[in-house]
């Protein structure tokens, strides 16, 4: 059992577009873990000054800024039923894909609201729910963010593409099996992080940040078959609300 591992994970917590303030349980002050923020959420004011404050000083701490795509929301309407809650990589198979200037442009405008209100760039990028294609990594590259999150499906290893650092990472309240176990990313809604399954799992683990390991080596086979994966639970569930 390797359990290291286990035992080592990156934190990453969203705050999701209704969350107004940024209320930390005391077991989490003085340690590392990222703060995911949709930049949307401070154009239009839902992010409260006091929330704006908090972050601004535990990113003066050990905490690391991730920019969640710019508004979170998908620029076609979804008007048949599909989630739109993507906007790098649309899912609706008829809509034509986000261009790399279009995905530049997002980026960019949502990394400058972020370094305007924090004072800090954003050092790691989440395209919203975990959908992102080559032009989105093509701009992480060249941006640059030092790291791009994505979701672990089959229990992957951080690891190098070209120059960024993907962090396959899991749903700590969905997904808690035997595959996912492993991974050394892990993530939580702000809303959720006084649950009581949320606060057993964070006290039994070291917090790291995306630079204290090293990026491991995953086979051609298993980033296909994890890209897969992820692709088919996103049909699966417009599929769901379609039926
Ligand atoms: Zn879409």
């Amino acid at each position: 059992m390797k359990k290291t591992r286990k035992e080592q994970k990156i934190l990453t917590i969203y705050v999701n577009l209704p969350d107004r303030e940024f209320d930390i349980p005391h077991f989490l002050e003085g340690k590392p873990f990222n703060i995911a923020i949709c930049p949307y959420s401070i154009v239009n004011q839902t992010l409260s000054d006091r929330a704006i404050e908090k972050i601004t000083d535990l990113l003066h701490k050990k905490c690391l800024l991730v920019q969640r795509g710019y508004r979170g929301r998908c620029k076609y309407d979804h008007i048949d039923g599909t989630d739109p809650w993507h906007e790098n990589l649309c899912t609706e198979w008829s809509n034509p894909s986000i261009s790399l200037n279009e995905q530049s442009d997002i980026m960019l405008r949502g990394k400058s609201v972020l370094l305007r209100t924090f004072g800090f760039a954003p050092y790691g990028y989440q395209a919203p729910n975990h959908l992102w294609d080559t032009n989105t990594l093509k701009v992480v590259e060249v941006m640059p963010y030092k790291f791009i999150m994505d979701k672990n499906m089959i229990g992957l290893s951080m690891y190098n593409k070209h120059s960024v650092l993907v962090i396959p990472e899991v749903n700590i309240l969905k997904d808690n099996d035997d595959k996912t176990m492993f991974s050394s990313g892990a993530y939580v809604a702000m809303d959720r992080l006084r649950d009581d399954y949320v606060h057993d799992y964070l006290s039994s683990i070291e917090l790291i940040t995306p630079f204290d390991i090293s990026p491991e080596r995953n086979s051609l086979e298993k980033l296909t078959i994890n890209e897969q994966k992820k692709r088919i639970s996103k049909m699966q569930r417009d599929l769901d609300n379609l039926l």
